[in-house]
This record gives structure tokens, C-alpha cells and sequence, in this order.
């Protein structure tokens, strides 16, 4: 992920960047999670900032129904050592959370090769290391931000608690309080009875649990309604916001001078004018840059997610939970709660499968019986804009004024302030306040 740019090159821009912040007009290509946040870091420096997106307003496509979670203590990519056992095991189970669909797209087969290579060992820890340390300056990032607005989007500052069905799991966790304690994550070792004493709607938790690891730091939220609620503010701070406007191209010109062009919404191509552009386009991002050069290794990772009304309040938590036996997360949400998990690699497929949803439901009704309205439950699924080592990219594109901030992958909500954050510094000429994060074309901190 390395950008192959003289370092002379990369002080003047950033000195040029600097000088010109006032006047200089930034389009943010995506009103996701990832594109709004940016969008407010960089109007916050005085940039003059505009947002384009396809749909009729923010956070309609993968921010829109995720699980939930603001999860710093879980920075281990799904690349792991693990992951191609826990792969071979899935085949062919239809309740298991990983699913490829057979077929000859190549797109797949190269993402799938990357995806294996970042499964050693080394570079999993590496991975892990990078993606933790831009993890806690997000959460930082996100409680300063919900401070200065006085921002709500049904956040809980409860934790989260990592819960182990499997005896051989639970005995692993000591490793993993011991790697988030070098990062300054606070987490803690939880028997079964603790663990039911913090949450205790675990109460009746079937099948019986092992024990847990609670992530004190962590939170939960709705992530759709953050994003909205963030680009209220972001328009009432100037922010222009350009909806039902596709990007169809983005591609440098003979000299090198990148230029947009967008469809709107009555039918027109048009030129879109800009003195720098920013890349939040989730998973759709490679397809347009593919134009300029640009080969963003993101494939779309389906995932589901149901959300249940609560009609017992007392059965239903309020910590934020990740089952580690079965990979499914859960967030309460106001009066509902929110279960999300799966992998799926399939490509740009948002179909929603019952018995993906089924499935996520049955593990709400064995883990809190009674406390839900199943039936009543609000199915959907989303695009993972997932990178082969959930490293996002962040930073200089190969071409000047064309930054990027995208594939998170899994980690998109958690990730999203602190990813934003640094890249607005670095458009504004200042090394990103993350050390040990492979940022594209940074100065060295
Ligand atoms: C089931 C599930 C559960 C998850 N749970 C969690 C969780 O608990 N915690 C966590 O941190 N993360 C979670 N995630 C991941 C997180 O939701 C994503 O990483 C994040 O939403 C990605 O945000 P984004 O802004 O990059 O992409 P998106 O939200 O997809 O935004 C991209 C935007 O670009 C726009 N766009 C695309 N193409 C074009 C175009 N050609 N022209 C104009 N606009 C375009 C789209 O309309 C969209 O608004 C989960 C994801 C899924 C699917």
C-alpha cells in the first residue's frame, strides 16, 4: 500500500495544501459513514467542502443497518492464521457464517489470493497493530466530536463484551487482554457469572456460556443515524450535499489533472469541479478508479442484519455483545435490537436470503428468550467494502489532488472519525497523529 512518491514532492504539495486551505474546494465522492465524517474534519479546517452521492440522501447503502458496534477491542483483521480452517469448515454448512459462492470472476480470485497471503501470521499481527492504534484514536476521536455537537444516535457507553461458548476460545483470551493492554485498550477477563452480572439478560443464554471479555472503552450506536445526523450539521456549517448524482468517471486528464463526471438526477452528465477529490465510495470505489490507474484491492463482503423490536425490555441487553464461537454481534438500539453477522463473498449482490436472517434470529431467541418480536423484525444486508487485510486505505492516491479514504471493511463505523480525522490533516499539510499506520504518501511522523 505504499505510495511511490519523492518525499521533496510530498513536503511541497503539503505546503502548497496548507497555504491554500481557505479558498481550496474539496469534493467528497460518498455521503456514507466515511464520506460525512470526512466531510466535517475538513470543513472544521476551513476547507470549502462538498459531498456527491447516488442516493436521495445520506447513509443509504452499507451505513445503513450495521451491527452496531464501536469495536476497538476487536482489531484482529478476519484474515487470520485461522481463517482458512474456519473457511474449509463452513463448506457447504448452511447456517455457517462464511459463504463463497462458486464462480470465475477474477476480481474474486485475486482479492481471495491477497486475502490468503495476509493470513500469516506476520502479517496478521502487523495488520491487528495497525488497525488498533487507528482504533483508539477513532474512539478518541468520536467522544470529542459528541461533546462539541452534543450529537445522539441511541449511543451506549456500555462496553463490549466478548463472550466464548468454547472452553478452547475462552482460554485464548488472556493473549488477547494482553496484546489490547499494549495498545492501551482496556479490557478484562469475565467468568460466566460475571459476565451474566454485567449483562443480565444472559440470564438464559442457551447454549451456556464460558466466560467473556468485557472492552470497557468500547461502544455501540446507530451508525445510519450518526451519519444523518452529522450531515445536518455538516450543511448547517456550509457543507454542500449533492444527491442522486452518480460518479461515472474519475480519471486524470493529458495533463495529469484528475477530472469527475456525474449523472444527475434528471439524466445529464456533467462535469463536476473540484480542487481536490476525496474517495468514500465504499465498495463501488475500484470500478471508477480502475480508469485512472488506480487499483484499490476492496471487494464487497456481504453481511446481514435483523432488527427486532424489544418486548421485554428486562430479557432483551443493553451491553453491546460479539458472540466469538458464532461470529454474530448484537446492539441495542432504542427499543430494538440490532443482530447482525455473516461473511459472503458473492459480489455486488444486496439480495436478502431468509435463512440468513433466520439463522441471526434464531441465535437472538436461544440467547434472550422472549424478548423480541421476531416477527416483527426488519431484515437487510450490505457490502463490506473489505480490503484483504481490513487495512483501509488512507491518504494520496497516485495522482495529486485525488485522496482516498476507504475500504474499512468491517471495522467502517468503528474506524470512521479517526480515519477522517488524519486524512484531513494530511490535506492540510500536517502528518496524520497515528504512528505505526501505513497512511498513504505521509510524511513521517
Ligand atoms: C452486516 C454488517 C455489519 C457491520 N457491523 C459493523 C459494526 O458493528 N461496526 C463497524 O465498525 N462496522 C460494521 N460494519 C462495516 C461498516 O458498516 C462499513 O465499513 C461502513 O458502513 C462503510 O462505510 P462507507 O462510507 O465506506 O461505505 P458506504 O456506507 O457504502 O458509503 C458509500 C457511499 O458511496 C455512494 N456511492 C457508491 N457508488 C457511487 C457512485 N458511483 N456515485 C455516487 N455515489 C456512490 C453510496 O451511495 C454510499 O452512500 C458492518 C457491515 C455490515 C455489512
Amino acid at each position: 500500500m505504499a505510495c511511490h512518491r519523492p518525499p521533496w514532492r510530498t513536503a511541497l504539495s503539503n505546503a502548497l495544501a496548507a497555504s491554500r486551505i481557505v479558498s481550496m474546494h474539496v469534493m467528497v465522492l460518498g455521503a456514507g459513514v466515511t464520506g460525512v465524517t470526512t466531510a466535517w474534519y475538513l470543513r472544521e479546517r476551513g476547507f470549502d467542502v462538498s459531498v456527491v452521492d447516488r442516493q436521495p440522501g445520506p447513509a443509504l447503502e452499507t451505513s445503513f443497518a450495521n451491527g452496531g458496534q464501536i469495536s476497538i477491542s476487536h482489531p484482529e483483521p478476519w484474515s487470520s492464521p485461522a481463517a482458512p480452517w474456519i473457511a474449509l469448515r463452513a463448506l457447504g454448512r448452511r447456517d455457517a457464517p462464511l459463504r463463497l459462492k462458486p464462480g470465475l470472476d477474477p476480481a474474486r480470485w485475486r482479492w481471495l489470493a491477497g486475502f490468503l497471503l495476509e493470513c500469516l501470521p506476520q502479517r496478521h499481527h502487523r495488520n491487528a497493530e495497525a488497525i488498533a492504534r487507528l482504533a483508539v484514536h477513532s474512539g478518541a476521536c468520536l467522544r470529542t466530536l459528541r461533546d462539541r455537537t452534543g450529537l445522539h444516535y441511541e449511543e451506549q457507553t456500555r462496553g463490549i463484551l466478548h463472550l466464548f461458548f468454547e472452553r478452547s476460545e475462552y482460554e485464548k483470551a488472556r493473549a488477547k487482554i494482553a496484546f489490547l493492554a499494549r495498545h492501551g485498550i482496556a479490557a478484562r477477563l469475565c467468568d460466566a457469572h460475571e459476565c451474566v452480572t454485567l449483562e443480565p439478560a444472559l440470564r438464559n443464554s442457551h447454549p451456556p456460556l464460558v466466560g467473556g471479555i468485557h472492552a470497557l472503552g468500547d461502544e455501540s450506536g446507530n451508525a445510519m443515524q450518526f451519519t444523518r445526523e452529522l450531515a445536518r450539521r455538516c450543511a448547517q456549517a456550509g457543507v454542500q450535499f449533492h444527491f442522486e448524482t452518480t460518479v461515472e468517471k474519475v480519471a486524470p486528464d493529458a495533463r495529469g489533472i484528475v477530472r469527475v463526471v456525474a449523472r444527475t438526477a434528471d439524466g445529464n452528465a456533467v462535469p463536476l469541479q473540484a480542487d481536490a477529490w476525496v474517495v468514500c465510495l465504499g465498495s463501488h470505489g475500484p470500478a471508477l478508479l480502475e480508469g485512472a490507474g488506480e487499483h484499490l484491492a476492496i471487494y464487497p463482503v456481504k453481511g446481514y442484519s435483523v432488527t427486532a423490536p424489544v418486548v421485554d425490555p428486562a430479557r432483551a441487553p443493553n451491553v453491546s455483545l460479539t458472540d466469538e464461537s458464532r461470529r454474530i454481534v448484537c446492539s441495542r438500539l432504542g427499543d430494538t435490537l440490532r443482530v447482525a453477522g455473516t461473511a459472503e463473498i458473492c459480489g455486488f449482490d444486496t439480495s436478502v436470503h431468509a435463512d440468513r436472517c433466520r439463522a441471526l434470529l434464531d441465535w437472538a431467541e436461544s440467547m434472550f428468550p422472549g424478548a423480541l418480536d421476531t416477527a416483527g423484525a426488519t431484515p437487510w444486508a450490505g457490502l463490506r467494502p473489505c480490503t484483504p487485510s481490513n487495512v483501509p486505505y488512507i491518504g494520496r492516491s497516485r495522482w495529486e489532488g485525488l485522496w482516498l479514504n476507504t475500504g474499512h471493511g468491517s471495522l467502517g463505523w468503528t474506524l470512521a472519525c479517526g480515519s477522517a480525522h488524519c486524512l484531513a490533516e494530511m490535506m492540510s499539510g500536517r502528518a496524520p497523529p497515528v504512528a505505526g499506520f501505513p497512511f498513504r504518501g505521509a510524511q513521517p511522523t
